[in-house]
């Protein structure tokens, strides 16, 4: 069998976000976890013509389909943990400048609102998911998605994303994802990121 996917690289040096998150969390979130939803994607998508497709195509083929739950749920992990890798970046956080700005401004009325909004999204989505920054139709929202679910498969354009499921913060900060998701809005956010993503027409990885 021929892979059809591999595993990207890290935008930065594993130990580049310490000591907000550290290299042992990214060996196990990125070396293990996203490592494996990609061999289980290849295997699940070997022989059939899944395999002819983007990432993105299979995540929108599959959505909602009970029968290929698992082709659905590898698929959009992959997808979701590369946007989240790029999400961040060292020396990040803090008020973004610039067009997205104004978007955050019109939205939600400041940055300080905006951030408190993100912020509860992050904290209280119950379970395992996502809380995201996304483009609907040219007005900013914030969107939380359950288990791998992803905005693209809801006619949304993310621009950031904060992976709140527990592997990404218990080996750092145990059962607080509060502090978490605030260490991350203030030192890790990727705010050039959520430029070029605003100017996309369509967010691909
Ligand atoms: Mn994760």
């Amino acid at each position: 069998m021929t892979d059809r996917f591999t595993l990207p690289d890290l935008p930065w040096a594993a130990d580049a976000l310490e000591p907000h998150i550290s290299a042992n969390t990214l060996g196990f979130h990125h070396g293990k976890h996203h490592a494996a939803y990609v061999k289980n994607l290849n295997g699940l998508i070997d022989g059939t013509d899944l395999k002819e497709l983007s990432l993105e195509e299979i995540m929108r083929k599959t959505s909602g389909d009970d029968a290929r739950k698992g082709v659905f749920n590898n698929a959009a992990q992959i997808w979701n943990h590369t946007f989240y890798w790029r999400s961040m970046k060292p020396g990040g956080g803090g008020a973004p400048t610039g067009a997205i700005a104004s978007k955050i401004d019109e939205a939600f009325g400041g940055y300080d609102a905006f951030k408190s909004a993100f912020h509860k999204a992050a904290a209280t989505l119950f379970g395992s998911g996502w809380a995201w920054l996304c483009d609907a139709g040219g007005k900013l929202e914030i969107v939380q998605t359950k288990d791998a679910d992803s905005p693209i498969c809801h006619g949304k354009k993310p621009l950031i994303t904060i992976d709140v499921w527990e592997h990404a913060y218990y080996l750092d900060y145990q059962n607080r994802r509060p502090d978490y998701a605030t260490t991350w809005l203030d030192s890790l956010v990727n705010w050039e990121y959520a430029q070029e993503n605003l100017e996309r027409a369509d967010v691909t990885v």
